[in-house]
């Protein structure tokens, strides 16, 4: 079949569906859906820090190990600028967290380098436990 696009627009389309398809997100999803998993991926747009993902009255964050320095991969930088920014981006973290559980949610973080599969197995035991978490307490 004739391609309605020429060679180097195709292969620009190609890529971009590409990259959107392998974010951390994207996979942690797929994962996700693989165990059974409802998540839900626009309901955070109302929430705090805007969740990336919510199950239940789980908010999940998928972080870049730059963005939300993380305690493996992340490297202060040199500049003193870069490095306040980069103090103002932990303490949002925080405080976005703690604003949702006074709300009543709870809060999980997935890191870009943890493989999805691996991740996903983690939010399940997570919401294992807060179901079980919840029966105990109506006892
Ligand atoms: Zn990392």
């Amino acid at each position: 079949m004739a391609d309605c696009f020429d060679k180097a627009t195709r292969s620009r389309i190609m890529r971009a569906i590409k990259s959107r398809n392998t974010t951390p997100e994207r996979r942690l999803l797929e994962e996700m859906q693989r165990l059974d998993i409802d998540a839900l991926r626009l309901s955070g747009k109302g929430l705090p820090g805007t969740p990336d993902f919510v199950v239940g009255l789980l908010c999940i964050f998928v972080h870049g190990c730059f963005w939300h320095l993380c305690r493996r991969h992340y490297k202060a930088p040199a500049s003193a600028g870069w490095r306040r920014k980069m103090d103002a981006n932990r303490r949002r973290d925080i405080r976005v967290r703690r604003k949702l559980r006074a709300l009543g949610w709870r809060t999980m973080v997935v890191w870009e380098h943890e493989r999805p599969d691996v991740a996903a197995s983690r939010v399940q035991r997570r919401l294992e436990r807060m179901r079980r978490g919840r029966r105990i307490r109506r006892h």
